[in-house]
């Protein structure tokens, strides 16, 4: 089945940059042929405005709950008791964002691991996809995933920067998809070379909105109706139509995420 429409798998469209001006946003989105949007959660402290925003915006924003590694902290198991608790009300697509960041603190470095394990095992009892986080952390994230391989996880490498041979060991390691965002469009971005070697059929689009702005946009604000200038990037880079890059990767969204 074609569809000629588009789907933001990470963006924070619900965030405080946006106060004030959701409904724009939305509508601008919406207008760009974006017609759903997945809202990863970050820790309890936001998670008040994404309920709102997606409440607001039912069958466009689809929410999911996760601890992200940089919000792991002293109170990381009072938070993924947040987070269980949330996901018990059965309202959340996916778990996420979880994951692994080394890149801005080692200081929890060991209980970003043990949290990112449990929401896994978590959203592999529940039968919902994960959204993973990964900065400077290829390797211990790996190494989780392999040791739980036997759960069959499926889920999403949120912006995706690595090669395509870890890709092939990824997909060795449960049913993962790969978000590519704006990166793929800065200038000599190694992603752009793995985007051309990827099956499309394993790549989301995402905006990780307000961030990683795409050419010829990069230092603005980020936001879902930027979607198509990733698509037409990927477009060029595999030498396919723009609807043909719409309707797999839509597709894609929708089996992953069941909506
Ligand atoms: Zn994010």
């Amino acid at each position: 089945m074609e569809c000629n429409y588009y789907i933001d798998t990470h963006t924070h469209i619900y965030g405080q940059e946006f106060s004030g001006e959701y409904d724009l946003a939305v509508e601008r989105a919406k207008a760009a042929g974006v017609k759903k949007v997945i809202t990863p959660g970050i820790d309890s402290s936001c998670h008040g405005l994404l309920l709102d925003f997606c409440e607001k915006h039912s069958g466009f924003a689809f929410p999911a709950a996760g601890l992200h590694p940089t919000s792991v902290n002293g109170d990381w198991e009072k938070e993924l008791d947040f987070v269980y608790s949330e996901l018990s009300t059965g309202k959340y697509v996916a778990v996420g964002e979880i994951g692994i960041d080394a890149y801005w603190s080692k200081e929890y470095l060991g209980q970003q691991k043990e949290a990112f394990r449990l929401q896994l095992q978590k959203a592999a009892e529940m039968g919902l996809p994960v959204i993973i986080h990964a900065r400077e952390a290829t390797e211990p994230i790996l190494q989780i995933l392999k040791s739980l391989k036997h759960l069959a996880i499926k889920g999403v490498f949120h912006a995706y920067t690595g090669s395509y041979e870890t890709s092939r060991i990824i997909k060795d390691l449960g049913d993962f998809k790969f978000g590519i965002g704006g990166v793929v469009t800065f200038k000599n971005a190694s992603i752009a070379e793995t985007v051309k070697k990827l099956d499309l059929k394993d790549i989301v689009l995402e905006t990780d909105s307000p961030y990683l702005t795409p050419v010829p946009l990069r230092g603005k604000r980020n936001e879902s109706s930027y979607i198509p200038l990733i698509a037409e990037k990927i477009s060029s880079l595999k030498n396919a139509e723009i609807g043909e890059i719409a309707s797999v990767t839509t597709e894609n969204a929708e089996k992953l995420f069941n909506i």
